[in-house]
């Protein structure tokens, strides 16, 4: 059993930084296990249009608007809140004091009971893995939670679990900023492509803060890397825990790979074929990445292929990323709306073979949009706009040479003409390449309402 760290904070007082899912669930935890607790966030209360009376209540303090260093007096601990970076003057002056500064997933750590941490990194596809391998995890009755970086603090998560559970975490580059102790049995590094470098500063800033999920492991340890990343492959040089690759571009002596369009596992002299990929409900090329490293994961967490090779064939994705809406006359609806730049919508046009009806559009975030519109004139048959982006995307696929295209207004336009032209087989794919601002309050708003729309052509 591992020794929970409970008593490291009674008495201390604390500084949490961000009042968002994370700071309020941790901030909660941390006074009720007898710390002094300070949540400050640079919003106001007006701003920040939350009911916080839960904290008020339980003896937190709140402090709202703008910080300064007085924040910081008689102060031992400050626990960040993914969204705030570490790199802001008030930390630094923190860490200059000598204040121990650390993120809510060391906390967490801290507060665990158990030794079985899977945890899971990478710029693209963490909450897919994360899922998929809380999914094997639960079709083999284990005692599971999933958490992090995917809607649940996994502070709050792990008060939950016994000794025998395993924790499956979710943790982004933002987390991994604040750790010390953190130390999975398991972790997994996805991919490593350039995103946030506003607050990372450089990929090799970026790098290091994502090796991290590694640092504490020893030789019990299993790291997890995809060897078709080459920053990622390049990680191997620096763990002292077993590793194993996956790869879809190569056949290996040891690691998980894509052979016959089957995925198949090598691991010490012993060879088995997981799952063929036309079996899987979950589409596209990044999707067999992911599921190679949820197999790995569950694989070394002692999982019976059977289990693991079930849960392949029957997830079919999690909500709002080429999630299937519908067959309506033969033709399939998928709602992709988490698809918020134009790399994440050439993944999804990657994973259909063509004849593709594509709504995109929404609020511009000014990307370059060659490769997105070369793919767009390869696979797609119409090309559907929407929102404020829709005339810039409109120029720039008349440039490519794109013929279809059709400008609306709604979404309930763009979802009843799609109807209207698609033939047997086609597929209507809402991958807008933009965020949804311009129209909803999020992408999840924007991806039910085109579900409901869908659902309602039936
Ligand atoms: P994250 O939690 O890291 O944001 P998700 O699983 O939510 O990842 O997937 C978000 C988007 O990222 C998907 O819609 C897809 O476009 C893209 N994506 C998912 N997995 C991968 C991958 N392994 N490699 C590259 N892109 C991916």
């Amino acid at each position: 059993m591992k020794p929970t760290r409970q008593q490291e904070f009674i008495s201390k007082n604390v500084l949490v930084m961000g009042a968002g899912i994370s700071g309020i669930a941790v901030a909660l935890i941390l006074q009720k296990l007898g710390a002094s607790v300070t949540l400050s966030d640079a919003k106001t209360k007006e701003q920040l249009k939350k009911d916080l009376s839960q904290l008020t209540s339980a003896g937190v303090k709140l402090i709202l608007g703008p910080q300064n260093n007085s924040l910081l007096e008689k102060i031992d601990y400050i626990v960040m809140s993914p969204g705030i970076s570490i790199y802001i003057p008030l930390v630094k002056e923190a860490k200059a004091r000598g204040i121990t500064v650390i993120s809510e997933i060391e906390v967490a750590y801290l507060l665990c009971p158990t030794e079985e941490i899977i945890a899971v990194t990478g710029t693209n596809g963490k909450t897919t893995t994360t899922t998929l391998i809380g999914e094997m995890l639960k079709q083999a009755a284990k005692e599971v939670v999933v958490g992090g970086n995917i809607g649940f603090a996994l502070s709050e998560e792990v008060s939950g679990i016994s000794a025998e559970g395993i924790v499956v975490a979710e943790i982004s580059s933002f987390q991994l900023e604040g750790i010390i102790d953190f130390h999975p049995h398991i972790a997994a590094i996805l991919n490593v492509t350039p995103d946030h470098l506003d607050r990372h500063g450089s990929m090799e800033n970026y790098i290091y803060t994502k090796e991290q999920i590694f640092v504490n492991q020893t030789a019990e340890d299993y790291l997890i890397l995809n060897y078709d990343d080459e920053a990622v492959r390049a990680m191997a040089a620096r763990a002292k825990s077993k590793v194993l690759f996956f790869t879809r571009r190569k056949v290996l002596d040891e690691g998980i790979y894509l052979q016959d369009g089957q995925i198949k596992i090598s691991w010490q002299g012993q060879t088995t074929t997981i799952v063929s990929i036309a079996d899987m409900q979950i589409k596209g090329m990044h999707n067999v990445e992911n599921a190679m490293a949820a197999c790995a994961a569950a694989f070394f967490a002692g999982l019976n292929f059977s289990d693991i090779t079930k849960v392949l064939c029957e997830f079919g994705g999690v909500e709002h990323r080429i999630e299937p809406v519908a067959v309506i006359n033969q033709v399939a609806y998928y709602n992709d709306s988490k698809a918020t730049n134009p790399e994440s919508s050439i993944k999804a046009l990657e994973a259909f073979d063509g004849h593709i009806i594509l709504i995109a559009g929404g609020r511009d975030k000014n990307t370059d949009l060659t490769e997105f519109m070369k793919l767009i004139q390869a696979k797609a048959e119409h090309l559907i706009l929407l929102g404020e982006a829709a005339e810039r995307f409109s120029a720039a696929a008349k440039k490519q040479g794109i013929k279809n295209i059709h400008q609306v207004d709604s979404m309930a336009s763009a979802v009843n003409l799609a109807h209207k032209l698609a033939r047997n087989k086609e597929v209507v794919l809402l991958s807008p390449a933009c965020s949804s601002y311009d129209m909803f309050k999020n992408y999840e708003e924007r991806g039910k309402a085109f579900k409901e729309l869908v659902k309602a052509l039936k």
